[in-house]
Order: structure tokens, then sequence, then C-alpha cells
């Protein structure tokens, strides 16, 4: 009997899940809840945190999962350590569904950078107009930096006052478009941007849109994750899961 969880927070997470549901999966979904309303999905769904590896370990055991597909995004790395240390523990099958890394093409002007910290560091002295583009949660590194104008976009409006001085914000959700994103670029008379190497084609416009405008971008490289087993399509994850005709038995 397969049971599947499902860890969220990701386009493909939800394309996982429609195809699992389509092929009559026995599948839990799980968000961490940090959006008010996150997408609905075609699963069982539910919401919050395990209560760290060990709880995750014991939701794996309560409800019979054996087979994890940890989707969440390249910078969930507290997850997805947690998810490699329980289904060792448990013994349950683990995959990630994980989209390659962004690669500089003709045109790009791009700095690596290894995690914030160095992204604020990069940033230059003299105040500038900065789209900052990491969500919400590491905002704060860059009050060190408070000359420069940020703008933000973010999924919710923020319920308490920005870590920043000189902020602008827009409420939007993916996918954008590179079209898109060079109006909002050029609206806001953006100098540069300080991005996350997620990977994937929705996030994937500002960066096309920096090219076009000639933009520099600081982009911020993935954080280290134990090794496991790594699929970069919903078509693969679906093959390594028992065959779909046992799935939902
Ligand atoms: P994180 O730092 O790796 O996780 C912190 C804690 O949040 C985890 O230890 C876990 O709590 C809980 N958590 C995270 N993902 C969860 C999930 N899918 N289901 C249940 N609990 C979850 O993660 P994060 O960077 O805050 O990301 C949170 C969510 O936002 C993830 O679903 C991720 O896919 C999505 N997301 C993140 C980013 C980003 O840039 N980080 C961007 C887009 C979307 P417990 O320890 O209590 O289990």
């Amino acid at each position: 009997m397969t049971r599947i969880l499902v860890l969220g927070g990701t386009s493909e997470a939800s394309q996982l899940a429609r195809a699992l549901a389509q092929g009559g999966a026995d599948a839990v979904f799980s968000y961490a809840g940090r959006t008010a309303a996150p997408v609905a999905q075609p699963l069982p769904t539910r919401v919050g945190g395990f209560g760290g590896a060990e709880g995750l370990a014991e939701f794996l055991r309560a409800e019979g999962i054996t087979h994890v597909v940890d989707a969440t995004h390249p910078f969930a790395a507290q997850m997805r350590r947690n998810a490699v240390a329980a289904c060792d523990r448990e013994g349950v099958s683990l995959c990630a569904l994980e989209r390659a890394p962004w690669q500089a093409g003709p045109g790009d002007d791009w700095r690596h950078v290894p995690d914030t910290a160095a992204a604020v560091a990069a940033l230059p002295e003299a105040p500038a107009r900065v789209f900052l583009a990491i969500g919400k949660q590491t905002l704060d590194a860059f009050a060190e930096k408070p000359q420069h104008h940020y703008l933000l976009r973010l999924v919710d409006a923020p319920k308490a006052p920005l870590p920043l001085p000189k902020t602008s914000f827009v409420i939007a959700r993916g996918p954008f478009t590179a079209e898109g994103d060079r109006a909002l670029l050029r609206g806001h008379a953006i100098d540069l941007i300080v991005a996350k190497n997620a990977g994937g084609s929705g996030a994937r416009a500002k960066l096309d849109a920096a090219r076009a405008l000639g933009l520099p971008v600081i982009l911020i490289d993935r954080p280290d994750v134990p090794a496991r087993r790594v699929f970069d399509s919903v078509e693969a994850v679906m093959d390594w899961l028992p065959h779909p005709a046992r799935l939902g038995e």
C-alpha cells in the first residue's frame, strides 16, 4: 500500500498534486502556512510545521506514509534537512522534486553570492533603487544598508512595519512574465536586483527583464542540503513512485 506525503509551497508541488490526484493516488499535501490564502490543492491538505525532524517522523508513522516527495522551494533548507532525517529514521522512501538552478547566458550581468549576508555586502555604498526579490523572511539583513530604496514583491500585504526604512512593495503571486517585470523595473526606476537562484520558469521573468534592461543581478546561491534522490520533473517523480495503477491500492 502506497501513501504519499508531498511537501509543497512551489508551483512544481501543485503540478505534482494534480498528477497524483488524476492518478487516484493516496496522498497528503503539506503547506508550511506562510501565506494567508495558499493555492487550493486537489489532495487532502494539512497546514503548519510538523515540529522538526522528530515531529515529521511521528507524522510519517501516524499517517502510514510510505513515500515522501519534497517539492519545497530550493531555499527551504530546514524543511529539506528534516525530510532527509525523518525519512531515514522511519525507512520511508524520499525524493526531491527540484528545478535546476538558473545559468547565466549572453547579456546577463549576474554576481553570484553564497548567502544573504554576502548579498548585502555586495550592494553598493551609494544609494540605489534595488528590487529585493527574495520574499519577506530575510529582509532584516538588508537593514545594514538603509541608504537604498528597496522594492519588494510579496504574496500578502505586510502586517507589521517592514525592517527597512525606504521601501515600496507590490502584492503579487507568480508566475510572472518578462514583459510585466520589465514594466515593473522601469516603473520603479530600479538600478539592480537581488534574487535567489530558485530555478524554474515563473520566477525567471525578472532575470530576463534585467537582461533586456541591462541591469545587474546579485544572485544568491542555494543553501546546501544532505544528498538525496532528486528529480527535475513531475513525470520523473511519477515514474519513481510505485506504478500509477497501484497508487490507490
Ligand atoms: P524552511 O526555513 O526550510 O522551514 C522552516 C520550517 O517551516 C520547517 O522546519 C517546518 O517546520 C516548516 N515547513 C516548511 N515547509 C513546510 C511544508 N511544506 N509543510 C509543513 N511545514 C513546513 O522553509 P521556508 O524557507 O520558511 O519555506 C516555507 C514554505 O515556503 C515552504 O513550503 C517553501 O516551499 C515555501 N517557499 C519558500 C521560499 C523561500 O525562498 N524560502 C520561496 C517560495 C516558497 P517544522 O520544523 O515545525 O516542521
